[in-house]
């Protein structure tokens, strides 16, 4: 079937992002067509806004819009642990518990061999260069539940064997396979609460 290309370009864009099929694409782009002018301008800009004005802490590599991210910039929160997490969207799963009051470090993905995802293409080497700061005292390794996460935790955890600093990993009340961002807050909770040290 053609579109107008008008259409056929918004289609292909939704078709761009993930768990978005040729159909909900059509039927999203249709949608556009119908919302009044304003809020399709609104649409446009947060989009664009999202991506010009959002950065990467350059300490925990959260996204932000100041650097460093508010939550480094926290002097109230435990400088003492640093939970490592798989993206950003962990943190924000996480926070949302309320019961972490450590800082954070995004990894930006996790080990995968399949993937060709190796330990230098994660931000494993900045995590290292954190503790170089000797008030760091634990280390959680929250990443996910699932083959990738969990090769990721024991990398982490091998690689930090030397410095004595103690390494924990969050409890698997967690489902196996899963993805962290999708914990309630009790099972998260209860995840943390659980860890242990590896
Ligand atoms: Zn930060």
């Amino acid at each position: 079937m053609h579109y107008p290309e008008p259409i056929s370009k918004l289609i292909d864009s939704f078709m761009k992002l993930p768990g978005i099929g040729p159909k909900t694409a059509v039927r999203l782009a249709f949608f556009v067509l119908e919302m009044r002018e304003d809020d399709v301008l609104d649409f446009g800009r947060a989009l664009v806004n999202a991506k010009r004005n959002l950065i990467y802490c350059s300490n925990c590599f959260h996204i932000t819009d100041r650097d460093p991210c508010m939550i480094c910039d926290d002097s109230s929160r435990d400088r003492t642990t640093i939970c490592v997490v798989h993206d950003s969207k962990d943190v924000i799963a996480m926070e949302k518990m309320k019961d972490f009051r450590g800082l954070y470090h995004v990894l930006h993905g996790s080990i995968s061999p399949i993937e060709g995802i190796g330990p230098e293409d994660i931000k494993i080497a900045e995590l290292l260069k954190r503790l170089a700061d000797d008030t760091i005292q634990e280390i959680i390794l929250a990443t996910d539940p699932n083959i990738e996460g969990e090769a990721t935790a024991m990398y982490i955890a091998r690689l930090l064997k030397p410095t004595g600093i103690k390494v924990t990993r969050i409890a698997h009340g967690l489902p196996v396979g899963g993805d962290l961002e999708y914990a309630d807050e009790v099972t998260l909770s209860k995840a943390m609460e659980g860890r242990r040290e590896i």
